[in-house]
């Protein structure tokens, strides 16, 4: 079996070893064998370094020239006889030199497995397909323009530690993954969603770069800056654990801070047909045939903010609800008056849906759509492009999180809004919006004839406005701040974390409290209002008479 570049290997058996994210070690499947993540990070600069002087020697016998761009940078690499007048990203001219030095190249490539002339069709049939858009039509007469390039892309493999909070909360949760293939577009002048629209590739055929690999093609140097690749990476690594983050924070809208530090990372080059002119710009993926189009023009997404939505859908509510009371033959006080009262129910509970988004303001955002072939891609058989029944999809293993607890960080499972903690949240606000009545009902031994709720009046002018406030500010924040926290044992079964907060006691907090219930003229309010408790929760048990 040939070792792949891109795998980590045992050392003790030679099987492929994966990683695995609680122990963070690479891990054999067959013996057991351990490979450390400093270890295998040796081991790939031990590998960049023998094929850098690999490479040296095998350079000298090409005679390779390069052009520099005078409009966009671009710099390309062919072979000395290649044809080359006009900057294929922007149509300036070029500037061609000989090409001296192996030092830009990568280490790895995955070769080109569609020619130019089955990208040609790939992209004639995508426009026949989609005969209603402009684009087709503009895109038609250029597609004897497409040209296959090289493009140089950043692979990043390998554990990733991650930190998360949702945008509009502050907590933050400390998580590990492990991205398999992560290609990072190390070009500056390409449009990187065009780009992202053609992936994925198919790992399989990934191999060490040779200069053999140049002939007849053209090879695009990388030419972003060092620190710009490092946000590329950090950026395009938080976006692919998104989704899966996501399904844990119960929101789409996360900060996620990534360190990718031990992950190894292997300069790559990817085959990709490439068209740019003027305002038209499409790419087809050059080993599985995926086509990926920009749109002529800027499209525009309408935000509203979070709290608006919630009002706009009570109101709408409420006037559903009104005419029909009303047309129930309800009487027009009474209809406003059960309306007014669900209405605040319904704000509280549209306010906690919603509260989820991060979007506070009104917002246009802009930009270009991208059009694709779809998932399905090609592969050769017997000299034949065919489809392929297989969809590639990119892989990421599911995200652990981790919580530090006496001093040693532990995987643990987070919940958040679970359906018993809503419930006991609900049962809260019940309670705080029925005391009196609740209390008038043990007093007068659940006798529900004798109730007078008029009693409570008062409880409920001060109880209904302020509940709903309470149980957004405290409640919402219960719920999204203090997860519940499980750790696994090592049969596998969760078992809930508790931790015990320290309780402080804040002695000018006791003094205030027994000075409001001790000294008067403060004590006197205070005692006057818990005799009005007890007076309304007699009269709501036991009536005015
Ligand atoms: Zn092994
Ligand atoms: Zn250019």
């Amino acid at each position: 079996m040939s070792r792949k570049i891109t795998e980590i290997y045992c050392p003790n058996c030679g099987a492929p070893a994966k990683f695995d994210i609680v122990r963070q070690m690479y891990v054999c499947g067959y013996c057991g064998g351990q490979v450390g993540i400093k270890e295998a990070l040796q081991e790939k600069q031990g590998f960049r370094m023998i094929h850098r002087e690999r490479m040296n020697d095998s350079f000298k016998s090409y005679r390779l020239m390069q052009a520099n761009c005078s409009g966009c940078g671009a710099t390309l690499v062919f072979e000395e006889n290649e044809a080359l007048s006009n900057c294929a990203f922007c149509g300036r001219s070029l500037v061609r030199t000989e090409y001296l030095s192996a030092k830009n190249m990568p280490e790895t490539v995955i070769p080109f497995k569609v020619t130019e002339n089955e990208a040609k069709d790939l992209l004639a049939k995508w426009c026949d397909e989609n005969k209603g858009k402009a684009e087709a039509r503009k895109l038609k007469s250029l597609i004897p323009e497409l040209k296959g390039f090289y493009l140089p892309y950043e692979l990043v493999r390998g554990p990733v530690d991650m930190t998360v909070s949702r945008m509009d909360r502050g907590s933050r949760y400390d998580c590990e993954g492990f991205i398999n293939d992560e290609f990072v577009n190390r070009s500056s002048q390409l449009d990187n969603l065009l780009l992202d629209g053609m992936e994925p590739f198919d790992m399989e055929d990934i191999t060490e770069f040779d200069f053999a690999y140049i002939a007849g093609q053209r090879v695009k140097i990388s030419d972003i800056s060092d620190k710009d690749l490092e946000d590329r990476v950090k950026k395009e690594t938080a976006q692919t654990y998104i989704p899966s983050l996501s399904k844990t924070m119960e929101s789409k809208a996360l900060d996620v801070y990534t360190d990718v530090s031990s992950a190894f990372r292997l300069p790559t080059l990817l085959p990709v047909y490439y068209i740019s002119k003027g305002d038209v710009m499409a790419a087809v993926n050059g080993q599985t045939g995926k086509v990926s189009v920009r749109a002529l023009k800027d499209s525009h997404f309408y935000f509203i903010p979070w709290w608006f939505k919630a009002i706009l859908s009570t109101l709408a509510f409420s006037l559903v609800l009104f005419m029909a009371l009303v047309g129930f033959g309800a009487d027009k006080a009474s209809a406003m008056l059960i309306t007014g009262l669900t209405a605040l129910v319904f704000i509280i509970v549209t306010l906690c849906y919603y509260s989820d988004t991060s979007r506070n303001a009104f917002s246009v955002v802009s930009g270009r759509k991208i059009f694709t072939s779809g998932e399905k891609t090609f592969r050769r058989e017997n000299g034949n492009l065919v489809l392929s029944d297989e969809i590639l999809q990119r892989k990421v293993m599911e995200p652990v999180f981790f919580k530090k607890i006496k001093d040693t960080w532990t995987p643990v499972i987070l919940k958040f809004t679970t359906p018993g903690r809503v419930a006991k949240m609900a049962v809260y606000c019940l309670v705080a919006l029925f005391l009196p009545v609740i209390l008038a009902l043990l007093i007068n031994g659940f006798n529900f004839k004798q109730l007078e709720l008029g009693g409570s009046a008062v409880w409920f002018c001060i109880a209904v406005p302020t509940v709903p406030i309470y149980l957004l500010k405290f409640g919402i924040e219960e719920l999204y701040e203090r997860p519940l926290v499980y750790t696994i044992n090592e049969d596998g079964k969760k078992k809930r974390y508790r931790e015990f907060p320290k309780i402080n006691i804040d002695k000018s907090v006791v003094k205030d409290i027994l000075r409001a219930v001790f000294i008067p003229p403060a004590s006197l309010a205070v005692w006057f209002g818990i005799a009005c408790f007890f007076v309304m929760v007699y009269l709501t048990a036991f009536g005015f008479d």
